[in-house]
């Protein structure tokens, strides 16, 4: 109304002028530079209550881990009992597991850049009792209301290697933006473990070598196992296995190298998960195999994924 009564030629929404008004004011009073694009602080103006609040975006940076000790979880798991309220059961810290690799990675890092807290996003996760070892796993922290954006990358790699004391370690690549997060949780590459396996019954070294060469580059069909069954979606998946061949024995269990397909579940591959995965190592063996440690020794990144879908192994000597 304002503009049509009065003729304006130029108008301009109030909006737009406060945003460059009040960026040249804070620009005078800090030295700093308004970015209206990519802001990384925004003041929201609230100009009937006369109130201004403060948004201050996070910061990311990538790299990737490796978790030396099982029974660490990769994020933070609320109490069961109480779901994060604290209670009894968990000392009222409102936590499952007193430790996580997001927390030991991100505690150091948000007290680093004076943030309130930072959030983990692997390029997917190892269960709780398997090690992440070899290459470790792609992941990006995002540190919550940071009040420094910036620092040199390979001290706060070494303050968090430091502070988490040969539990997790980290390697840092670059700093990052959201974006990245949704790249780093898509990445679909082939996973590689290395596993120890125990037999009830003889098998000889030949005998198991058959076995395993009868489900090496065969699709599994495998219905969600059952301990993850109360958090998944019941229903078959088809995972291949790349490749998967006998390394050695250690006190009359059996250390197994296998390559899988993103998603394939390899404590159920190996034990068939009571007929739920087709085929397994207990079916093809005829007896019972089961896994009893579990280490991820190769995640492979975005950066290592060609535009195509496939993917560049990592040669023998870049793996454990
Ligand atoms: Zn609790």
């Amino acid at each position: 109304m304002v503009w049509s009564d009065l003729s304006l030629p130029d108008p301009e929404p109030l909006k737009s002028e406060m945003n460059r008004e009040v960026g040249k004011l804070i620009g005078k009073l800090t030295g700093k530079k308004a970015d209206l694009v990519h802001p990384d602080i925004v003041f929201i103006l609230d100009l009937s209550g006369d109130v201004v609040e403060l948004k201050v975006h996070p910061v990311f940076v990538a790299g990737r881990y490796m978790k030396y000790e099982r029974g660490i979880p990769q994020t933070h798991w609320d109490c069961r009992e109480c779901r994060g309220a604290g209670c009894e059961k968990c000392d009222f810290t409102g936590k499952q597991y007193m430790d996580s690799v997001e927390e030991l990675i991100g505690r150091p890092a948000a007290e680093a850049l004076g943030g309130s807290w930072a959030v983990l996003h692997g390029s997917g996760r190892e269960d709780i009792d398997a090690r992440m070892i070899g290459t470790g796993r792609p992941f990006v922290l995002e540190i919550e209301s940071p009040r420094k954006r910036s620092m040199d990358l390979a001290a706060l790699e070494a303050l968090i290697n430091e502070s988490a004391q040969g539990r997790v370690s980290v390697t840092l690549s670059r700093w990052c933006g959201r974006d990245d997060v949704e790249t780093i949780k898509s990445n679909k590459a082939h996973k590689k473990y290395r596993i120890l396996v125990e037999v009830d019954g003889t098998v000889t070294v030949e005998g198991l070598s058959i076995a395993l060469s009868a489900i090496s580059g065969v699709t599994i069909f495998q219905r969600t196992p059952e301990r993850v069954a109360h958090r998944r979606a019941d229903k078959v998946r088809e995972r291949r296995v790349l490749d998967i061949e006998y390394i050695g024995t250690e006190e009359g269990r059996y250390v197994i190298e296998v390559t899988g397909e993103a998603g394939l579940y390899i404590k159920e591959l190996v034990s068939g998960d009571n007929g739920r995965t087709h085929p397994s190592l207990t079916e093809v063996l005829g007896m019972p195999a089961r896994v009893v440690t579990l280490d991820v020794v190769q995640v492979e990144g975005t950066e290592e994924v060609k535009e195509d879908g496939t993917s560049q192994r990592p040669t023998k000597e870049n793996t454990v």
